[in-house]
C-alpha cells in the first residue's frame, strides 16, 4: 500500500484518507485511473479545501479536490486574471466551469497527429 495523502488539517475528513497515494498521480494519459479518483472526490466532504490547497501551492501533478493536471490549468488563468483562490474553488464546486474543464479532458484524449 503506498503513502497517504498529506496535508492540511482537513486530511482526516478526507475520502481518500486511505487510500494508495499513487492513485492520486496517473501517469499521463492515464485517464481510467483519475476517473476512478474523481468518484472519490465527488464524495468528499473537503473537496473545497483539497482544491483550494491545490490551487494556493501551484500543485502541478496528481488529483486534487477532482481535478486533473491540465484542468487546473484552467483554474490557474482565472486567478491570473485577478479572481481569488476562493472564487475559482466556488465556481468549480458550483459547476460553472464543467465545461471548460470536460473540454480540456477531451483535448487531453485527442491523438497526436
Ligand atoms: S477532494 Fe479528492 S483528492 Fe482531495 S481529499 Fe478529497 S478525495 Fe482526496
Amino acid at each position: 500500500m503506498g503513502e497517504l495523502i498529506p496535508l492540511g488539517e482537513w486530511e482526516a475528513e478526507a475520502a481518500c484518507r486511505e487510500t494508495p497515494n499513487d492513485l492520486y498521480y496517473p501517469s499521463r494519459g492515464d485517464s481510467e485511473k483519475a476517473e476512478f479518483i474523481r468518484m472519490f472526490c465527488e464524495l468528499c466532504p473537503v473537496r473545497g479545501e483539497c482544491l483550494g490547497y491545490a490551487l494556493d501551492k501551484r500543485e502541478r501533478h496528481g488529483v486534487w479536490g477532482g481535478t486533473t493536471e491540465k484542468e487546473r490549468r484552467v483554474l490557474q488563468r482565472l486567478l491570473r486574471k485577478g479572481l481569488s483562490v476562493e472564487q475559482v474553488v466556488a465556481m468549480v464546486l458550483a459547476g460553472e466551469l464543467d465545461e471548460e474543464m470536460a473540454a480540456r479532458r477531451t483535448q487531453a484524449r485527442r491523438p497526436r497527429e
